[in-house]
């Protein structure tokens, strides 16, 4: 083959390549548009966006929720809540817990103890786990005669100790004055016995790393490690509360039915969920946290160790809060609170009062909403804790 002949059949060649190529690409373009007039995909006019909050209220809308409250009589809301505290338990990570430490018996720890003039305080830790040992305040009236009712102060995003009132800066110090923190010294000046718990990721029981970066707490890393472990953050707090009333029923100053619950923001969480899952707890008085999830946890950010896998497939938050029912509860609010935003509150509010209607006591819940912001009300929390407790427990 001459070597003219041979450069006539290449370019022959590359020519009938790109005639099979264009064919392809006809065939490929009329494939498509037959695909877009059959109704599988239109061809897009602009770029699509993706709006991630309208997104997640879609997610939150569509969500069946198990344990949704339906019942219309006493009976029914009996059979509801027998059938939701375990889930609900489950949940947190506490019927996990409880299966790990079958057959541990909690050792409490007196460390010092302080004379405050008209109360003692004194610090301890409760061995809540084998590798736990929970450091917690007990404040008691110097004036006590016989059992006393037990309060029970679970704190939030702060220093365990600013509830007893100890101050370590001059924001400690506005804490108090403006927000009204000093809970569990206002609970003993109402002449009751006092537990003042740590939460676990703060104070004492912070994890080292985060410590060492000056951080307040721990809370990511609890929440982390807690997921891989089948546990939750609320659920281990619950679990301390729990064992902190096992110890304390079996002082002979304490009144065992005579049981309440009060804290602000993380502790208002601690107290809500306490009381739903520990019937032992008489009176709960949480404080700038009753709301519903998704308007506040749901759609605005907060701390890592506020969330429950899977926790609007059971209910909101008013069908845990209706766990509570027939005890006496009382939500306090903000009126101005970002966090946890006033429309929701009462929206909330709505739904458990309708909740404590069926179950025959609407008296027993009640709402008290304070002129500033994210913070505590003492006003909301005393009077109602000190008519409840004047009463014996159905
Ligand atoms: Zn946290």
């Amino acid at each position: 083959m001459t070597a003219c002949k041979a450069s006539k059949n290449a370019r022959r060649n590359s020519i009938s390549n790109l005639a099979s190529r264009i064919k392809r690409i006809n065939i490929q373009i009329k494939g498509i548009l037959l695909l877009a007039e059959s109704g599988e995909f239109v061809l897009a006019k602009k770029i699509p966006k993706f709006d991630y909050k309208r997104h997640i209220r879609e997610v939150y809308k569509s969500i069946r929720r198990q344990f949704e409250f339906r019942a219309r009589t006493r009976e029914e809301f009996e059979a509801w809540q027998l059938a939701f505290r375990p889930k609900l338990r489950e949940a947190l990570g506490l019927t996990s817990m409880e299966e790990d430490l079958q057959g541990h018996i909690p050792k409490a720890e007196r460390a010092y103890s302080t004379d405050l003039g008209d109360y003692i305080r004194e610090k301890w830790y409760l061995w809540v786990e084998p590798t736990v040992p929970l450091p917690f305040w007990l404040l008691k009236p110097k004036e006590c005669k016989g059992r006393l009712p037990l309060v029970l102060t679970s704190h939030g995003h702060n220093h365990p100790d600013l509830y007893v009132g100890i101050t370590y800066s001059e924001h400690d110090e506005w804490s108090i004055r403006e927000g009204e923190r000093d809970i569990a010294v206002q609970a003993v000046r109402e002449g009751y016995i006092v537990i003042a718990p740590t939460a676990r990721g703060f104070g004492e029981t912070i994890d080292e790393t985060e410590k060492e970066k000056g951080a307040v707490s721990s809370c990511r890393s609890e929440l982390k490690h807690c997921l891989l472990a089948g546990r939750t953050p609320i659920g281990e707090r619950v679990w301390d509360i729990s064992r902190l009333i096992d110890w304390a029923t079996k002082r002979s100053d304490v009144d065992p039915t005579r049981i309440a619950i009060t804290g602000n923001s993380g502790g208002g969480t601690t107290s809500l969920f306490s009381a739903a899952c520990d019937e032992r707890i008489t009176v709960a008085v949480p404080s700038c946290y009753f709301c519903t999830f998704v308007g506040s946890i749901g759609t605005i950010f907060h701390c890592d160790c506020n969330y429950i896998p899977g926790i609007l497939r059971l209910g909101e938050m008013y069908d845990v809060a209706g766990l509570i029912a027939p005890r006496p509860f009382c939500a306090i609010a903000g009126k101005h609170d970002e966090i946890f935003p006033i429309e929701h509150v009462y929206e909330a509010f709505r739904k458990l009062k309708h909740i404590y209607e069926i179950a025959g006591v609407p008296e027993r819940c009640e709402l008290y909403v304070g002129e500033g912001g994210h913070r505590y009300y003492k006003k909301g929390a005393w009077p109602f804790i000190r008519k409840w407790f004047n009463l014996q427990p159905t």
